[in-house]
Order: C-alpha cells, then sequence, then structure tokens
C-alpha cells in the first residue's frame, strides 16, 4: 500500500515533532505532573502539526509508563490505541458539523473507556460547527465526565464562540522555520534513501511556507520526477515561471518601474502565490542580488543553475548597490509587519512601490538612491519628449481618436512642455496644442473661493475618504488603491482634483482601466468631474539637473 510521505513519517512521539516545542513541555509538564485539562483549543496555521501533538497527547495520557511524556509504545494501552480504539476519536467539523453529532458526542462520552483511562475528542476544523452544534458541544464541555478529554482544533480561533474559549486551555501553533523544514525533509530523504541537490531540497522547503504538511505533499510530487531530487526538477513541479516572473518584478522594482512591478505582483497572486511566500521569494532574490553585486566567488557561493545565476547576475550589474540595500530594508520591515496588517496585499503593494519609488521618500538613503537614477538617466540622454508627460489629463474627457493602447503610456499628441514651466510651482500649462482646444480648462481658469463652491457639498477631504472607502471595497483594487494612497484632494471650481508628486503614480491613474475604475467610483458618490494632477512640474533633463541642485547643492557634485 502506498503512504504519503506525510503519513508515513508523521511523528508518533513528541521528540519526533517539527518545533513546536513551546507546545511540547506544556503538555509534557501535564501528564508527568498528572495535571491534565479536559478542553484543549490547538490553533495556527494548517500544516504545522495540531492534529499530530493531538494524537500523541492522546496516547500519552493513556499510557501506563509514559517514557519523558511521550506514548512508550510498548504498554498493552499503547499498543490497543495503535490499533485504532473507541477511545480517542477523531471527528471532523468540516463534514460533521451538525447539532446531531454533537449531541451523539455528548451521549457516548458518558460511557467509560475501554482500554485506557480517558477517553479523548479530537474535533478537527471545530470553527465549522454550526451554532447549534456549538451549543451541544458546550453542555458536553460545561460537566466533562471526569474520563474526558476534547482537544478542539482550529486555524480561526476567531470563529469561535467565546462561551468554548472560556472553557479550553489554548495553545497556539506557529509557523515552522525553513530552515528546519529542510532539515526534516533532508532526514527522510536520507531515509528513503533519495539522493537530493541542496537547493532542491532548500526550494521545497521554501514552497512550503512554515507547513510540514504542505511541504511534503511537495516534496512527494518532486521525488517521483527522477532518480535525484534535482532543483530543475522542483522548478518544473513549482513552475519554473515562478523564478522568472518574481526576477522580472525585482528588476523592475530596481529599475523604478512601477507599472511592470505591480503588473508582476497581480499575475503571481493571481496564480495563487500567498503575498507572505511571493514577499520571501523576493526576499531571498534580493539577498541573492547582493552576493551577485559584491562578492567575487557569488556564482559558487550561490551555487545555482547556470541560467537562473545569468539571470540574477544581469540584475544585479543593471541596479544600483544602494537601491536593492534600499528595497531589501522595506520588504523586511513589511514582512515582519505582515502577519499584523488585516490587508498584507497592500502592504506587499505598498512596500514594492516605496521601494520603486525613491521620490516618495524624503531619507538620505532614497534621495541618494534618487540621485544615482537621475544620473543614470542624465547619462543616457533622456530627452524631456520621452519623459513623464507634462500635461494633465482630463479623467472626464472621452479619449481622443486614436490614443495608444492601453499599455502604452506615451501620449504622441502632445508635444514636450518647454522651460519657462520648469521652475513654476504652478500646475504646468497645457501643450500648446492642447491649449487651442475649443473647450475652456477650468484648471486654469483662478478657482472660486472654495466656499462658495463647497456649499452643501462634502468637502474634498471627505469626498476623497469616500471614495477610499469605496475602491477598497471594490475586488481586484489593491493596486490602484495603493496608488490613490499617494494623491492630496483639493476643489477647483467643481473639479476635484487629486495630486500626486509622483510622475509613475501621475502616468498610471492615466491608463485606461484606472481611469474607469476611478470614473465609476466618483459617478456613484455624485462627483462628476475629476482630475489627477502632477503637483509641480518635474521634465526629465532640466528638472533632473535642477533637482541635483536643490537636494545636493552642498555636495561637490559637478553639474554638466
Ligand atoms: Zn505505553
Amino acid at each position: 500500500m502506498h503512504l504519503s510521505l506525510y503519513r508515513r513519517f508523521r511523528p508518533d512521539s513528541f521528540e519526533k515533532m517539527v518545533r513546536q516545542e513551546h507546545i511540547v513541555r506544556i503538555l509534557k509538564n501535564q501528564i508527568e505532573g498528572n495535571a491534565i485539562g479536559h478542553a484543549y483549543l490547538f490553533t495556527g496555521p494548517r500544516g504545522t502539526g495540531k492534529t499530530t501533538i493531538a494524537r500523541i497527547f492522546a496516547r500519552a495520557v493513556n499510557c501506563e509508563h509514559p517514557k519523558d511524556g511521550s506514548p512508550c509504545g510498548q504498554c498493552p494501552t499503547c499498543r490497543a490505541l495503535q490499533e485504532g480504539s473507541l477511545d480517542i476519536s477523531e471527528i471532523d467539523a468540516a463534514s460533521n458539523n451538525g447539532v446531531a453529532e454533537m449531541r451523539d458526542l455528548r451521549e457516548k462520552v458518558q460511557y467509560p473507556p475501554v482500554t485506557g483511562k480517558y477517553k479523548v475528542y479530537i474535533i478537527d476544523e471545530v470553527h465549522m460547527l454550526t451554532d447549534a452544534a456549538f451549543n451541544a458541544l458546550l453542555k458536553t464541555l460545561e460537566e466533562p465526565p471526569a474520563h474526558a478529554i476534547f482537544i478542539l482544533a482550529t486555524t480561526e480561533p476567531q470563529k469561535i464562540p467565546a462561551t468554548i474559549l472560556s472553557r479550553c486551555m489554548r495553545l497556539d501553533f506557529k509557523l515552522i522555520p525553513e530552515e528546519d523544514l529542510e532539515k526534516h525533509l533532508k532526514s527522510i530523504l536520507d531515509e528513503i534513501g533519495k539522493p537530493y541537490e541542496e537547493e532542491a531540497v532548500a526550494a521545497i522547503a521554501r514552497a512550503g511556507a512554515g507547513s510540514d504538511r504542505d511541504m511534503l505533499s511537495i516534496a512527494e510530487a518532486c521525488i517521483v520526477y527522477a532518480d535525484t531530487l534535482t532543483y530543475d526538477a522542483v522548478c518544473a513541479v513549482l513552475g519554473a515561471a515562478d523564478f522568472h516572473e518574481t526576477a522580472k518584478l525585482v528588476s523592475a522594482m530596481l529599475t523604478f518601474d512601477l507599472e511592470t512591478a505591480i503588473g508582476c505582483v497581480e499575475r503571481i497572486l493571481s496564480e495563487g502565490k500567498s503575498v507572505g511566500v511571493l514577499m520571501k521569494d523576493i526576499l531571498q532574490l534580493l539577498s541573492r542580488i547582493t552576493v551577485a553585486k559584491t562578492c567575487n566567488n557569488a556564482e559558487k557561493l550561490l551555487s545555482l543553475p547556470k541560467e537562473l545565476y545569468a539571470e540574477i547576475k544581469s540584475i544585479a550589474d543593471r541596479a544600483d548597490g544602494r537601491a536593492v540595500l534600499r528595497a531589501t530594508e522595506i520588504l523586511i520591515k513589511t514582512e515582519s509587519e505582515l502577519r499584523y496588517v488585516s490587508s498584507p496585499r497592500i502592504s506587499l503593494e505598498t512596500a514594492i512601490l516605496r521601494a520603486a519609488h525613491p521620490e516618495s521618500d524624503a531619507d538620505s538613503e532614497a534621495l541618494i538612491v534618487r540621485i544615482n537614477h537621475l544620473e543614470e538617466e542624465l547619462k543616457k540622454g533622456v530627452t524631456a519628449a520621452s519623459a513623464a508627460p507634462m500635461s494633465e489629463v482630463r479623467h472626464a474627457e472621452t479619449p481622443p481618436a486614436g490614443e495608444p493602447p492601453e499599455d502604452d503610456f506615451s501620449f504622441p499628441e502632445e508635444e514636450p512642455i518647454f522651460e519657462e514651466a520648469y521652475f513654476s510651482d504652478e500646475p504646468a500649462p497645457r501643450s500648446r496644442k492642447k491649449a487651442e482646444a475649443p473647450a475652456p480648462q477650468p484648471a486654469f481658469q483662478p478657482a472660486p473661493p472654495a466656499a462658495e463652491v463647497q456649499q452643501g457639498e462634502m468637502s474634498a477631504e471627505v469626498a476623497f475618504g469616500k471614495f477610499m472607502r469605496t475602491l477598497r471595497k471594490t475586488p481586484k483594487s489593491g493596486v490602484l488603491f495603493t496608488m490613490c494612497s499617494d494623491l492630496l484632494a483639493t476643489y477647483e471650481g467643481e473639479t476635484l482634483v487629486l495630486t500626486t508628486e509622483s510622475d509613475t503614480i501621475f502616468t498610471a491613474l492615466r491608463r485606461d482601466d484606472h481611469r474607469k475604475a476611478m470614473e465609476e467610483i466618483f459617478s456613484g458618490m455624485g462627483v462628476t468631474a475629476f482630475e489627477v494632477r502632477k503637483k509641480g512640474a518635474k521634465p526629465a533633463m532640466k528638472s533632473a539637473i535642477e533637482e541635483l541642485k536643490n537636494n545636493f547643492g552642498d555636495y561637490p557634485i559637478e553639474f554638466k
């Protein structure tokens, strides 16, 4: 009979558990001190050992001579329990969520155990019980017979009624660190005599994302691939596109191409990868890029398949070292906060936004990254025409005929803007061609006093707040939400003007799909005219030099 790796190597004693030592210690102490509780709640992510520990505990409390808290495996009770016994019942609440099962349990629990001292009920996925079933269970928990132990296991403790929680001893299982997963997988591979590449094991452990069960089922799929467990086989199973897509994301982030970076995030997450795993992948790639950038023997140190190393090396060569460091710092900070935020995806996107977008930060590290980037652009001889367009686009207008496809962000119908506009704090004027358009541009008329316009209306701040709340609830709007968080809202006449300091966000918000999504929400709110505007003027060549001068006038930089 074929047994899955997970079942075949399921620990049968506390000593064999992968981590969760904080829980093992408590349970062992209770067994040795004969201070066993009647109800436990095991909570934590899937595949971290909740049911496994519950089973070991159920046998340990019944064992006649427990060894260091673990079941001895030798005594008659241990043997009887190994065969399967009425004394240990596992109930899967996901498939038995009815009140009938809980009433049945309530009745049967009254009968004394057959072989050992205790009857143990393990109720898995307990959060799936219906309210009526919880009530029935509660009655049992309120007056448990002396021989009964309940272990409730769940990934979602917040769904358990407080009345149940208050009667349980709660033990929180933790995600298993990658190095422990690696160690566990290696010990299994050694035991079954399967040769492996280090990198393959590392990749599988990473893909397990803290879950032993997930890791072993991935390993299982990879093992049958070839005689030796190779990194290539793992890539083939996990999808090799994986690495390349992450590499594309990181490369875009490091070269400040926000649009591509966020697009990659969208694609990767839509393929089912979790935010946490993507975050880990990005961080690992960043650390490899750092090695490739700084170490002479990087190829040997990283010991990656040739083509992967080549890809990493080429990103490293193109990226600014400080930008790599800064991105790493931002992402590490975000990763540590990830488990406490309600929307990890928005946190990830904001982190990428910041990393890909040093303009949004005023700290000196960001300024240096920005300077390097600007110098790089200057070297390339970027012209004003190819840089981010200067003039605003009125989102309420119908797009002009012959508008380029939505992925093309250049607006050829607009001419380059000239210097006089560059150094003004005022919004940049439209290009001459636009200015000749028949419709007057209210943005450039003197704004009427605010009170006059806003009488009986929402203030800009309130309107924008309402917009953001609606946007947050809109499905698949994470990217847009992140970008809009940066906007400053004011009224000019009846037009709600949204200002950004970022070229990237300004350009991205002009995109058809983003514009339509915003339009829809605004018109639902009764806001008929809005406009996204770039703050001040910031063309490439001239302002780049200006900016360098402004920010680093005291530094010995030669401006050419
Ligand atoms: Zn025993």
